[in-house]
């Protein structure tokens, strides 16, 4: 039998250029979701604030 394969939501972090998978934390507001974690959100805004 194939292996079925999950079809979850992925996007890419533009901090540090990794994919991510959808989360189920995410679920409410993977709409706005851009960086994989919440190191890369705050790295984000540094550089935008220099
Ligand atoms: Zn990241």
């Amino acid at each position: 039998m194939a292996h079925k394969k999950l079809n979850l939501p992925s996007k890419t972090c533009p901090v540090c250029k990794r994919p991510f998978m959808w989360r189920k934390k995410w679920q409410r507001d993977w709409e706005n979701v851009k960086y994989c974690s919440e190191r890369c959100k705050r790295e984000a805004k540094r550089k935008i604030g220099v």
